[in-house]
Order: structure tokens, then sequence, then C-alpha cells
């Protein structure tokens, strides 16, 4: 019988693959099948990444039973994981891990089940439309008149399943299972359902810069919000699906809202796929199928839809590529548009990143010379940019709403705006009722026990909170040090505000948007829409409203607190302010009415925020300053960093295991030119969960340097054996500090 030796990558933290046989002839095109092994007494999956010769004599292998006859992850993705692995110092096999949708990962087979969806159970006429009075139900049944509609999508485009099941049982619409087979290439035919608005001169100018070029190359669409930057990929994601090509269209988690789904899935008749949180893993998988076998034209996910084999892919598109959400954090912490960069360059495909805000990293890039920009200055549709106002707090008076974050100022605003019928939106990006609570005899502040982290209070159900590790405490009665009961809040969040905005517009309908008072999809949209039918006047939100939603009647938007985002000891906080202000501001005056944009501060002189609201200061020209400051410090992008991590349950176990590790690099570092190292340091907040953290950063001009560097480091690491309870780390191009 004829075998073949094969190298299997399995999710293990070592850098190395393992050679396995298999009693079978098989070729190169069976690497990325998954085959099932035996480990260190256990059976794993694992991933064939190298087919050897074949193999008669009896060499001592252990055998790996195949389970894909053909392997679907397709080879642009196993080189951009291979990619990966070198430049994020993570093992492959624990990349393929990260990348395999759950179900396969576990060894499930990758073929589709059935798939619910609804379908119209009787002719819709005049009369029974008359007799319903839901505008969701006669919108779904609208839908439906085209055909059958998995629920998926319905849920995605906003519908409550409530609103299903209302038509389900008034006998209107069934649910019925379809059956998907794999490889039912899109059409090309009729990709248009809907005729796309007339592109503008600036838009029309974009879309034919990127469509003469169907190579690789990278574009940094710039445009300000409104100004029609997902009506450009719209038109040039048509122009690849009539060739019969794909497309991936990485967002934020937070923009995957249902008017980005109805906008895709309104303008085509190609069938799209999704990657978000809300999926289960069932949803996922069939996703994932959908993208491999090229039945669906588009795959609009969040960043591990990077890892989705795509057949055909002709074109990615990354939105709000400045956004943080696309950096993983944890076990392999890659940057989605590097890999998705890396993977358009293996595909000799185009990528187009978009932001109003775009990072530094890219606009350097384009200054460069790597990435070309493509400017849109002006909104569409005909919205005008808002004007800027500064409230000077310092001039303020001292009243109630003051300690709540709303000065006179802003209040009577508030009063003009609603009474209009106009809508506002304000942005306080600090949820909870209180920041902290403290003793008002002895000034004991309350802090977790897990983390070196201050508590929050949250008034429902009266408790304290760490944002941190999210352990819940039942508010205390009277100071654990000195017994007294006067306990002090200080510092507004959202929660505060709320309530005082309540009382003092008891009449406009408040909805108050963040993690705790919205924790479903579905409660997001009960609020949205409650503000789209002018039902409610005030939005009240963090980070949660800054991005993707759309509000025509928002004519004012207020920042109630800037101050406390200005002074942070992150190099990068000045970028993330500019970014979070320009996203926010951009949620004014979307609609045929001209928005303002109101910012309180106490530093009135501040150099960021007059540049902020200086209209002939644009986002670029605020980045080209910071630019320069980074320049001059040699920070990112000017230099590249990564951070060498340890964790452990016992203080100084960590500490000796860097400090040693310290030592041993100390004694290779000079081979490396350029290369700066620091001293192990605690992490700004050291004590997390009860485990304490320490760092070493490096930081280097020279980007290969770098990483030969700390794969020196990575190989120093594995030399040795790694006490139990330390957890060990390397972060390539970390976007926050520790
Ligand atoms: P961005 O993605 O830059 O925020 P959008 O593509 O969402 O911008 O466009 C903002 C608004 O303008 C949307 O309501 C969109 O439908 C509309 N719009 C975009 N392009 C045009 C156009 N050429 N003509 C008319 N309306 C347009
Ligand atoms: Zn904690």
């Amino acid at each position: 019988m004829t075998s073949t030796i094969v190298n299997v990558a399995l999710n293990r933290p070592l850098f190395k693959e393992f050679a396995y046989v298999i009693n079978k002839e098989i070729s190169d095109s069976h690497i990325g099948c998954r085959v099932k092994v035996n480990f260190a007494n256990s059976t794993m999956i694992g991933v064939i990444t190298k087919v050897g010769v074949k193999n008669n004599s009896s060499i001592k292998l252990k055998e790996a039973t195949l389970i894909d006859e053909q392997s679907f992850i397709t080879d642009d993705v196993i080189k951009m994981l291979e990619f990966g692995s070198n430049y994020y110092q993570y093992p492959l096999g624990q990349c393929f891990n990260v990348a395999l949708p759950k179900l396969l990962r576990e060894g499930g087979a990758f073929s589709y089940e059935k798939i619910p969806a609804l379908q119209l159970c009787c002719n819709i006429d005049g009369e029974i439309l008359k007799k319903i009075k839901s505008d969701d139900q006669k919108r779904i049944l609208d839908l439906l008149k085209t055909g059958p509609i998995q629920r998926k999508e319905l849920r995605e485009r906003g519908f409550l399943s409530s609103t299903e099941n209302a038509l389900i049982k008034k006998k209107l619409v069934e649910i019925i299972n379809i059956e998907k087979k794999e490889n039912e290439a899109f059409s090309t035919e009729n990709i248009l359902k809907e005729t796309p608005p007339q592109a503008n001169t600036e838009q029309l100018s974009a879309i034919y810069t990127v469509q003469k070029n169907s190579d690789f190359k990278v574009f940094l669409i710039n445009g300000i919000t409104g100004s029609g930057k997902t009506e450009v990929y719209l038109r040039i994601i048509e122009d690849v699906l009539k060739k019969g090509k794909s497309v991936l269209v990485l967002v934020p988690e937070i923009s995957l809202t249902p008017q980005t789904f109805d906008r895709f899935y309104r303008r085509f008749n190609v069938p799209v796929s999704s990657v978000h949180s809300a999926l289960s893993d069932r949803e996922r998988l069939d996703s994932y199928i959908d993208m491999a076998t090229g039945n669906s034209g588009i795959l609009i996910g969040t960043r591990t839809a990077v890892f989705t084999p795509i057949k055909n892919l002709g074109l990615i598109v990354i939105d709000e590529e400045h956004d943080s959400s696309f950096k993983q954090n944890d076990t392999f912490r890659y940057h989605a548009r590097t890999l998705a960069i890396m993977r358009a360059k293996i595909n000799n495909c185009p990528v187009i990143l978009g932001s109003a805000t775009p990072s530094l990293e890219t606009l350097f890039n384009c200054y460069k010379g790597l990435y070309s920009r493509i400017d849109l200055k002006y909104r569409a549709g005909g919205a005008s940019y808002p004007d800027f106002e500064l409230i000077d707090l310092t001039k303020e008076p001292v009243t109630e709403g003051l300690n709540k974050g709303l000065s006179q100022t802003l209040e009577d605003r508030i009063g003009e705006e609603t009474a209009k019928g106009d809508q506002v939106l304000l942005f306080l990006n600090r949820r909870g009722y209180a920041h902290h609570l403290v003793c008002h005899l002895c000034g004991h502040v309350f802090t977790c026990p897990n983390c070196d982290n201050i508590l929050t209070v949250h008034k429902t159900n009266h408790r304290l909170q760490c944002h941190i590790c999210d352990t819940i405490f039942t508010a205390p009665e009277k100071c654990p040090v000195c017994e007294n009961t006067q306990l002090f809040e200080q510092g507004f969040g959202t929660e505060q505000v709320n309530d005082y905005l309540k009382d003092r517009y008891p009449d406009v309908g408040i909805e108050r948007i963040d993690r705790d008072s919205v924790t479903t999809k579905n409660q997001l949209e009960i609020r949205l829409n409650r503000v789209r039918d002018g039902k409610s006047l005030i939005m009240l939100g963090t980070q949660m409203l800054a991005k993707g939603h759309d509000f025509p009647n928002v004519t004012m938007v207020a920042m109630l607190d800037i101050d406390s985002s200005l002074f942070c000891d992150d190099f990068r906080a000045m970028e993330n302010t500019a970014q979070l202000l320009t996203q926010v501001a951009g949620r004014a005056g979307r609609g045929t009415k001209k928005g303002k944009v109101i910012i309180q501060t106490h530093h009135i002189d501040n150099e960021l925020i007059n540049d902020l609201i200086n209209p002939q200061c644009s986002y670029i020209d605020i980045a080209n300053k910071l630019l320069e400051t980074r320049k001059k410090l040699s920070l990112p992008p000017y230099s590249y960093q990564a951070f060498i991590l340890c964790n452990s349950s016992i203080r100084n176990k960590a500490f000796n295991f860097l400090s040693n590790l310290s030592d041993k690099i100390k004694t290779f570092k000079d081979n490396y030119s350029n290369l700066v190292i620091t001293p192990v340091m605690s992490d700004k907040m050291e004590k997390i969960q009860n485990r304490f953290h320490f760092h070493i950063l490096v930081t280097c001009t020279d980007r290969n340097e770098l990483r030969k560097f700390l794969t020196q480091v990575r190989n120093t690491v594995e030399e040795q054996t790694v006490p139990n309870d330390i957890r060990f780390a390397i972060e390539v191009d970390p976007i926050a500090m520790y």
C-alpha cells in the first residue's frame, strides 16, 4: 500500500509542525485538509501544511486520518496564515485554530444543513395589507414577494422575531428550510436589485481610479462622514461581481447595523453572507461554506472574516480602517488590516481602505507612496458640514446640571432644539452612574479586589462594578476602613446624566444607549426605531452611538466630556480623540437641516480642540501635525514596536521570568541594529483578575530587524521550560500601551 508523509499543524503552543503518515497517496492539493491525529495521548484535529514524498518503508510515524477529501481552505488563506504566524510570532497551528469556524475546528463536516427561512403562504393582496397595522410586518411581506428569505437575513435587517412570529400566527408566512448545495456559483446576470443614485463627480473619479486597476494596489478613500464612501464601495463591488468575482468587506462590529446590511441586501441580487458576533456557530459555518464554494458574492464581516476562504476573491474593502476593533488583543494578536493587505497581495487584487479619519499608519503609507489616497471632500446628497461651537466650562455657573455633565448653556441649547422637534445626540464615553465611590471621612476609594481598578457605581440594582473584570459587588453601606456611612459618588456616567435629563426634559423621550442599557441587537433596534420615528428626541450614549448610524433629524451633537480624553499618557491619545470627535461630529446634520457640534471643555485654549473646531483645519491637517510629533520622537509609524508580555498569579514569578529573559536578551540584542528595549516594567494596570502583568517594550526602526530579534526572543523562551502559571506573549504592532 502506498502512503504519504504529511506535516500537520496542531493547536499547540509550539513553533513546529508534526509529521504523520496517511495510508493513501495524496498530493499537494491536499494542503489545507483537516486530519485527525493522536498527539500526546489525545485526539486532535490538525491541518496539513506539507505533503511529503511517497513512502513505502516503515518509518515509525503515527497515522493521521484524513477528514476532508478536498481542501476548502484556499491557498491564499494558508499563505496569509503562514505570513501571520511569522509576522506576529504565533504558532501556525494556533493561527489555523483561530481561523477556522468552531464546528470545523471540532471536526464537523464541511457541508450545509437545512437553513431556516420564511416564505409567503398566500397571495398578499390589498385587503390583507389593509388589516395590518405594523409597518415592519408590511415590510417583511413586501420583501418576501420575491421569494423566501433566510431568517438570519431578516434579523440582520433589523426585524424582531416577534414581528415574524406575528405573521406566522396570522398564517401569512411560514417557516421553510432552504436546502443549499455547495458550489452553486451566483449568477452574474442582473447583479442589481435597485438602481443606484447617480454618482457625483468626486465619487465618479474615485470609482474610476479604483476600477482602472484590477491588480494588487492599496487605495485609501479618505472621505468625510456622509461623503458617499459606502456608495463608492457599492459601485466598485458591482463591477467586481459582474466579472464573477467575490468581495470581502470588513467592518467594525459596531457598524454592522441593519442600515449597513440593508444597503447590501437591497442593492444586489447576489447572495450576501456575513460574519459577526450575533451568529450561531452553525450560521458562521454556513457563511464560510457560502464563500469557500462561491455561492455568495459578498462577505460582510468583522475582523475574523479575513480568514474566510473566498472563491475568486476580487476585492477587499476595509471600512473604518482606523478602527481599533480590527486588532485582536489576545491569542493570535493580529491586525485584520495587515492580514487583509497581505491577502490581497497574494491574490493580486485591490484593497480599499475607507475612513473619514484614517490612521496615522495608513496616511504615512500614502505619503511613502505605498498606498494611493483618494479624497472625498463634500457630503453626498447635499447635506452640509456642521458648525462647531465651544462651551467654556470655566465661565459656566456651578449648577446642579454642571455636576452631572450639562452646563447651563448646553441645557438651554437642548431645550431650544427639542422645542423645535429636532433631535440631539449627547456623547459621553463613560457608562455607569458615577465614576467612583469615596468615603467622606477618610477618603477611602472603593477599588476592585481583583484588579488595580476603581469601581464604577451603577444605580440600577444598586451595585459597584469593575469595568476591567466585570465583577459586580453590592453597594456598601459603610466604609470598610472607618465604618463611616457617608459615601460620596464622584464623576458622572451615562446613567446619571440620563436620570438628570429625564427630570429636566420629562416629555421629549430620551434614549440611553450604552452597554448596560442595551444588551441585545433587538434592544438597540427598538431604541433606534423610537428615535427614527421621532418618538424620542434626545439620545445619550457611548461609542455605540458614534458610528454607523444615520440619523437624519439630529441637528445637534454635544460632547459632554472631551477633557478626560485629552490627558492620557498613551501617545495615541490625541489621534484617538481626533478620530472619535470627528466621527461623533459626523452624526450631526446628515439630513437637510444644518447641524452643529458643541464641545464642553475646561481647556478652551487646547490646541487639539481648537484645530478640531477650526473649519480651515481638516482631520488630515491635524493628522499631519501629529505625524510631525511622532517623527520627532521616533514613534510609530516612524518606528516599529512590539511588547514582550508576561503575567502570573504570583507577582514575583512573572517579574523574575521576564527579568531572566531580559538578561538573556541583553546578550544578543546588540546583534540587531536600531533596536531599543526598555527594562522590565509593570503594566499600567499591573493586577488584572488577580494576575500580575509585566512587559518589555521593544522599538526598532527596521521592521526586518525587529522580526528577526523577536524570533530569537521566542526561540529563547522555547528553549527553556516555561514555569506553569506563566503566560507569555509577544505582541507586534500594538495599538495600545501596556
Ligand atoms: P459615507 O459612507 O461616506 O458616510 P454614504 O455612502 O453612507 O457615505 O452616503 C451618505 C448618504 O448620502 C447616504 O444616505 C447615501 O445614500 C447618500 N448618497 C451617497 N451618494 C449619493 C449620490 N451620489 N447621490 C445621492 N445620494 C447619495
Ligand atoms: Zn476587577
